[in-house]
């Protein structure tokens, strides 16, 4: 390799930029090839752009270590200050969070890989599945975003793209990529995608099956362009690349009449003969903890994505008891909640027991869950809260079962006793 302007023949160019010999200041000569002293400096910015970003990488990689006393157990406290009940949900789903953690500090140079322990949430709706993933998100103090899987469609037809989950995560934290690296993704109403195995429909089920399809390089690991705005993809674009590799997907759906499915399966194979003898076993709560992969997969979802959400954690329908504690344990209770708002105009809020009897009762026997518990308070309370700010003298309001019945609409709210 020569070095100078001069030791290059006269018709020699950058085969880089083009320039001849004569119009740049340094030359330097290949056995075939001459590169100007411009693209030397270009490409060498370019190689230390590139050197600077994997040192980094694996410095963070290296970097990450579990915070000291973290454990199961440590997640599982935490979250029994937020949720009730569904004790085995929050233990399956702390023993994945741990392993997940523990798979970032290992990195993944190592001989032995840990895999990915992406979650799939089963249970009712209100039974507390968006409110674990926010919780633990909360705990962790990592990136979290909530994404409607119905909301997404196969690339190419009318719809967003399923990209657009990682642009709502890259929101979450402000563009930051290192951070969302690291974030939990959860997307509810992932039944609601289950493959139309009946259907017999040549058309191509593009919301469906196409949506699971989509999702799996993501949910799997691997590096994404994601449109920072979210929508649809198109060329002219700028894309931020996202590696997916070590962020944690929870996915949760009711998966309606999934406890017939199984409840077919246990009599089956359990009992060992025909459907005509089929148990009347349809208590949800009995049937659900028996769940497996087959069990969703007969409801639609397809096996490769079964295959990247490993852990499988139910939920119970929420009892009464459960429901009154909703209503005044977790650390914003609903009840706190409007303690709290009356407090603001001077009045103590009292709530009796056997309000907050009445009221947890009125949600079970509706079936509206934890949900339905904030719409029964809010009317129950409607009158007060438009009255109480002008209402001078009154300094406290005491509710107990009959003001909840007086308050309610037998037609919204019916009541079998
Ligand atoms: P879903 O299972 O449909 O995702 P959510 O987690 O969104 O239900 O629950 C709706 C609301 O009901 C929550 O914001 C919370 O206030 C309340 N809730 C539901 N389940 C529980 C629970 N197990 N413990 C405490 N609050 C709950």
């Amino acid at each position: 390799m020569t070095k100078k302007k001069s030791d290059a023949g006269l018709d020699a160019f950058c085969i880089f930029c083009g320039k001849k010999q004569d119009e740049v200041s340094i030359l330097v000569q290949g056995e075939n090839a001459s590169i100007c002293e411009a693209c030397i400096l270009h490409a060498f910015q370019i190689v230390e752009d590139e050197v600077g970003q994997i040192k980094t990488k694996k410095k963070t990689k290296k970097q990450f270590k579990l915070p000291e006393h973290f454990s199961p157990r440590h997640i599982k406290d935490y979250l029994d200050l937020y949720i009730i009940g569904q004790d085995e949900a929050k233990k399956t789903l702390s023993v994945a969070v741990y392993n997940h953690y523990k798979r970032l500090a290992e990195g993944i140079d190592n001989e032995v890989e840990i895999e990915k322990s992406n979650v799939l949430f089963i249970g009712p709706t209100g039974t507390g599945k968006t409110l674990m993933a926010k919780t633990l998100a909360k705990l962790l103090d990592v990136p979290f975003a909530i994404v409607d899987a119905t909301s997404f469609t196969e690339a190419g037809y009318v719809g967003e793209d399923v990209e657009g989950m990682l642009s709502r995560l890259l929101q979450s934290c402000d563009y930051n990529v290192e951070q969302a690296e690291r974030g939990i993704i959860y997307i509810d109403e992932i039944d609601k995608i289950s493959r139309r195995s009946e259907n017999p429909s040549i058309t191509r089920d593009v919301s469906g099956e196409g949506v699971q399809q989509a999702m799996l390089k993501i949910i799997e690991g691997a590096d994404v362009n994601v449109p920072p705005a979210g929508g649809r993809k198109h060329p002219e674009q700028q894309f931020l690349k996202l590696n997916t590799q070590n962020i944690l997907f929870i996915c949760g759906g009711a998966f309606d009449s999934l406890d017939k499915i199984i409840a077919k399966r246990m009599n089956t194979n359990v009992i060992g003969y025909s459907s005509n003898n089929e148990k009347k076993e349809t208590d949800y709560d009995k049937l659900i903890r028996y769940v497996n992969h087959q069990d969703l997969k007969k409801f639609g979802l397809i096996p490769e994505l079964l295959g990247r959400l490993p852990v499988l954690a139910y939920l119970e329908i929420l009892s009464k008891d459960s429901l009154m504690e909703i209503l005044t344990i977790p650390k914003n209770a609903i009840i706190k909640q409007y303690q709290k708002l009356f407090s603001m105009d001077g009045i103590q809020l009292d709530f009796k027991k056997d309000a907050i009897e009445m009221i947890a009762e009125l949600a079970f026997e509706n079936k509206l869950g934890a949900r339905g518990l904030r719409s029964i308070c809010e009317t129950v309370l409607k009158e007060a809260m438009f009255e109480t700010p002008r209402d001078e003298g009154k300094k406290k309001l005491s509710i107990d079962r009959k003001y909840v019945l007086d308050h309610i609409d037998p037609q919204l709210f019916r009541k079998s006793a």
